[in-house]
């Protein structure tokens, strides 16, 4: 608990210092979307890959770290819009309309979207495309070619997942980048790349649009790898870590029992993947906690203004802004406030993730607690204020000492299914990038291109803080019954 708190402080104090600096001085943070081999992947807890590996030899250069942080590829672009990181390496094919929202370095590589189907598929070329139900990783430039030159795609959150439903008969036809395609095809024997490439491309390294020295040292970089032959070396490194893995996975025995023991080995064992839902459920815990606290104080407040205002007709004025605020919180999703929170109001501001999100929940929260509470207020019998006032309290007295213990009593339920509710709501941390429960189970499925466990696990999780939660909720519902 303590480490939590210190942590947080931390990260406010971290985040005031940093308020208009766009990032730490001595460290370069680079987004990218990880599961992409040969480019980027997780190997345990890093992510490694040929853009990480030029950017460090960018950082090295510079004298800077380079910190390496993993997003939805759609988002990688919109965070160095936005400030939030300084370079976006991704295997991002340059295009015209990327180029209008940010600069991109010299290209590194020479890349191709292809078309990856079964070896029992009928598909021929890209003329057999239409009508077939067709794969593609979300926001990237194959899914912008099929959408415009054939039909709307089936969009995935990442290349590997695009792999899986094809392998699983969800899709008939994936088209992603060649060289990932490549690598999952190492493990996945049944599947096939046609010879002809849909559509070739270049890769490039993005930075916010007028970031000129940055854009030098990676030119220079990339012009340097380049001319030693050193770019070579590292895209065949990291080719081959890859090719070997997938060499050394031993074939999946048979049987429900030994499958299912290889595959809690894969999915939990194996590289510690493990810890992805430890570290998740911790993050996951911080943030409902904060935002439940956040929640009940903006509540309470916002609930007490509104019913001032309706008992006695004072506080006009805060009486309206709260209206405001139930109206706009409750009236859009919390995915949309955490986004907005995240990319707009604290664009440019380097704070930490986790208070984004207790911000974000947290007032989403309190939108709904002040409703919960000003009901319990409501409910409280009006004989009971009078009774106050005779006794010579003000209004204000009356509130705190014989209305407000009573109408929590009241709503101690309905409080209760909104953190139950706010709990779960979190899972959608996910978007800022945020390493919560769910996010982690998705990183584990995203490595081992299995759903089933890791998405049982995080179920039963929750599941579990659910229950235990209800648990001493019911407690403390029965220690007051018993007090009255
Ligand atoms: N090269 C593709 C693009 O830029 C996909 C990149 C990726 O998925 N990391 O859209």
């Amino acid at each position: 608990m303590m480490h939590i708190v210190k942590h947080i402080l931390l990260s406010i104090y971290i985040g005031v210092l940093l308020l208009g600096h766009s990032a730490f001085a001595d460290r370069i943070l680079m987004v990218t979307e990880a599961t992409f081999p040969p480019y980027e992947y997780h190997e345990g807890e890093e992510i490694k890959g040929i853009d990480p590996e030029i950017m460090n030899e960018v950082a090295k250069r510079m004298n800077k770290k380079l910190v390496v942080e993993d997003m939805s590829f759609d988002s990688v672009i919109t965070a160095v819009v936005s400030g939030k990181a300084d370079v976006a390496a991704s295997g991002i094919t340059i295009t015209e309309e990327r180029k209008k929202q940010v600069d991109f370095s010299l290209p590194y590589v020479e890349a191709a979207q292809v078309i990856v189907i079964k070896k029992d598929s009928a598909i021929q070329s890209a003329d057999d495309l239409k009508g077939k139900r067709i794969g593609v990783q979300h926001g990237t430039t194959g899914d912008t070619y099929v959408t415009k030159n054939i039909q709307q795609p089936e969009r995935f959150p990442n290349a590997a997942l695009v792999i899986s439903a094809l392998t699983a008969g969800k899709i008939d036809v994936a088209v992603i980048d060649q060289d990932p395609a490549k690598m999952f095809l190492a493990k996945e024997k049944e599947l096939q790349i046609l010879p002809k490439p849909l559509v070739m491309e270049q890769y490039a390294i993005a930075v916010k649009k007028g970031n000129q020295e940055l854009l030098n040292r990676i030119n220079s970089t990339i012009l340097d790898l380049q001319s030693t032959g050193k770019l070579k070396e590292i895209c065949a490194k990291h080719t081959n870590v890859i090719l070997n893995q997938a060499k050394t996975t031993p074939n999946a025995p048979t049987g429900f029992w030994a499958e299912l023991k290889d595959d809690f080995n894969t999915n939990f064992i194996r590289e510690s993947r493990w810890k992805y839902l430890v570290e998740g459920f911790l993050i996951t815990i911080e943030i409902s906690f904060f935002s439940v606290l956040v929640g009940i104080f903006m509540g309470f407040i916002v609930a007490v203004i509104r019913s001032t205002y309706d008992k006695t007709g004072k506080l006009r004025f805060l009486n309206a802004l709260c209206k405001i605020y139930l109206t706009v919180i409750r009236g859009t999703p919390v995915v949309v406030q955490l986004l907005i929170i995240y990319f707009v109001i604290f664009g440019s501001v380097d704070i930490s993730k986790i208070i984004v999100a207790i911000v974000a929940f947290g007032f989403n929260s309190g939108a709904y607690v002040a409703e919960i509470i000003r009901s319990g207020i409501m409910s409280i019998d009006k004989g009971q204020f009078e009774a106050g006032r005779s006794l010579g309290l003000n209004h204000t007295q009356t509130m705190l000492y014989i209305i407000l213990p009573q109408a929590f009593k009241n709503v101690l339920p309905a409080l209760g299914n909104e953190f139950i509710v706010l709990l779960k709501e979190t899972s959608v941390s996910g978007y800022i990038a945020l390493a919560d429960l769910t996010k982690g189970g998705d990183i584990i499925r995203s490595q081992t291109y299995t759903a089933f466990l890791p998405l049982m696990a995080v179920a039963i999780i929750y599941l579990a803080i659910v229950m235990l939660f209800s648990h001493l909720l019911n407690k403390l519902e029965q220690r007051l019954k018993n007090n009255e």
